[in-house]
């Protein structure tokens, strides 16, 4: 089973393993409310759900209801998508107490993610006791960044005492959208160099070199990087004081300004959906048509970048709700990176084709759908089936 459980929300994907057949999948929204929506297979249902724990209860009891399992036992691996693994997890882990503990005490550096990603963990192993917890960590990936890209120039001893440095997330979609793209041009994983983008709500850009993360746009929280949705992405570092001091603004209010109120939505007034800046610029507003510029610059600015880092392009990866869907972003996007000789094949781009990039392009672009839920499934059986031996 593969979980991401959000603050009022959990994913689930049930598969069969090692066929990597999905058997179910769905998602609990709006946890806490008389009035959650509970999705199983695209049919949704209104019910009363308190908390996570009953969210979890109802699950297993639908599961059932339903004839996906016969048995609670059946599912004997859970694996839970954790936001931050700090320093201590460079891969996917069985959790027991000493794990469960970091994994809390992480919850210093991602207050919105880590605890309620524990919580599920607490949960499942309670209503279901005789199934592994194993966590997949969205920073793991990108442990292998060296010293002199995850440190920030401030004072070394903010690093060493309060660990602030690039952590990096979005690692498990990184990573699997590079494989697939080196297995698709038959090249050896460990020798390839990729730039992948996962552009969705959250958006980041990645530089892989020879198969490890040697850079990402993100940084010591998912704020940082690229504009996004409702985030502003990297800024003026003293704008922060400037807020705090000129409009006597608290910390909170900041916080909420720069991850709620700003990117797509915070320039365009009309929506953090892509689709909805998309069709308001097409009918003229021209603050849409601004953020649609911007948010393009701020990707290709990191794309450019990483190509200094690599001797070889392998191939230039989109992925996520953008990247995957909107030829139109990546036209734009490709175009800023004319002087890389990036060329795309219209038709290949508008079909949103696996390779889009023409034939005389000297770097190859593609598409590849991210399946992060298959990578935690994944894991999971890989670290539970000895254990278990299924
Ligand atoms: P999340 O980060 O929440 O998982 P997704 O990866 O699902 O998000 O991406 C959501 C974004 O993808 C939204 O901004 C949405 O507008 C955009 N998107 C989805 N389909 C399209 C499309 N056909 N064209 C342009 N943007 C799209």
């Amino acid at each position: 089973m593969a979980i991401n459980s959000g603050s009022s929300s959990l994913k689930f994907k049930l598969y069969e393993m090692p066929a990597e057949k999905v058997c179910v999948s769905g998602i609990i929204e709006r946890i806490g409310s008389p009035e959650a929506q509970f999705s199983i297979n695209n049919k949704t249902k209104t019910l009363a759900i308190k908390n996570h724990e009953e969210a979890i209860r109802c699950l297993l009891t639908e599961l059932l209801k339903q004839n996906f399992i016969d048995e609670l036992n059946e599912i004997v691996g859970v694996g839970h998508r954790v936001a931050h693994g700090g320093e201590f997890f460079d891969r996917s882990t069985i959790v027991n107490k000493k794990e469960f503990a970091r994994i809390e005490q992480l919850g210093e550096l991602a207050p919105l993610h880590n605890p309620v990603n524990a919580m599920g963990i607490k949960v499942f192993s309670e209503v279901l006791p005789q199934s592994i917890q194993v966590a997949v960590f969205d920073t793991a990936f990108h442990q292998t960044i060296p010293s002199y890209n995850y440190l920030y120039p401030l004072p070394y001893s903010l690093y060493q005492k309060y660990k602030i440095r690039k952590y990096g997330f979005h690692g498990t979609s990184h990573q699997y959208v590079a494989k697939r793209a080196a297995e698709f041009l038959k090249l050896d994983f460990q020798e390839a160099n990729f730039i992948t983008c996962h552009l969705g709500n959250g958006a980041s850009i990645c530089c892989i070199k020879e198969g490890k993360s040697f850079d990402t746009s993100m940084g010591f929280t998912p704020t940082d990087g690229v504009m996004m949705g409702t985030r502003s992405g990297g800024i003026d570092p003293m704008i922060f004081p400037f807020l705090e001091k000129n409009l006597l603004l608290d910390v909170n209010k900041i916080e909420h300004i720069i991850n709620k109120e700003s990117g797509l939505l915070g320039i365009s007034g009309i929506s953090n959906d892509f689709r909805d800046v998309q069709n308001s610029a097409r009918n003229g507003n021209e603050l849409s048509k601004i953020a649609i510029k911007m948010f393009v610059r701020k990707i290709s600015e990191y794309i450019l970048s990483y190509t200094s880092e690599l001797k070889r392009i392998d191939g230039i990866v989109f992925t996520a709700g953008i990247g995957e869907h909107s030829a139109y972003v990546r036209q734009q996007i490709c175009e800023q990176l004319t002087c890389l000789n990036v060329k795309l094949n219209k038709q290949k781009n508008d079909d949103n084709d696996k390779l889009i990039s023409s034939k005389n392009s000297k770097v190859k672009v593609l598409v590849i759908p991210t399946d992060e839920e298959l990578v935690i499934a994944k894991d999971t059986y890989k670290l539970v089936h000895n254990l278990v031996n299924v």
